[in-house]
């Protein structure tokens, strides 16, 4: 499966998925790994990196635009939700390094400012409420 956003190309994607049926609905949850090269946004030298998302979603047989996914009478496509996953999480921007001064960095000297980490673009909000059904079925609680 190839993936691109902004020049950034997912060339592997790997799935670690588990499907429980839950009444009417699939709930699907695990990780998808994707393995991505890009140009740094500085210095434009390729760069690499492996970004990791957790996966959270409900397939139902009347999905929510945009919330849940479809759910067929006999399969279940799981291509358009890795696909929506790994965009939305691949790098916009990379950076080979903090302090990368750029191409040419004489001339145009590279303002380094802090990257907001990128571990907190990969999960979803705690308390999203439209995980909500989902939060009941937890099988198991790190708490106690
Ligand atoms: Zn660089």
């Amino acid at each position: 499966m190839q993936l691109s956003s902004a020049g950034v190309v997912a060339n592997e994607v790997r799935l670690e998925l588990k499907l429980e049926v839950a009444g009417e609905e699939l709930v699907v949850t695990g990780s998808v790994a994707a393995e991505w090269t890009g140009p740094c946004r500085r210095c434009l030298e390729p760069q690499a990196g492996e970004t990791l998302i957790d996966i959270r979603e409900i397939f139902e047989k009347r999905p929510v635009e945009g919330e849940t996914y479809r759910l067929d009478e006999n399969e279940v496509d799981l291509e358009l939700m890795v696909r929506e996953a790994v965009l939305l999480h691949l790098p916009v921007a990379p950076l080979c390094g903090e302090d990368c001064l750029g191409p040419d960095p004489d001339r145009f000297p590279a303002t380094v400012a802090a990257d907001p980490d990128p571990t907190e673009l990969s999960s979803a909000p705690a308390g999203d409420p439209r995980w909500g059904a989902l939060d009941a079925l937890k099988f198991e609680d790190p708490s106690s």
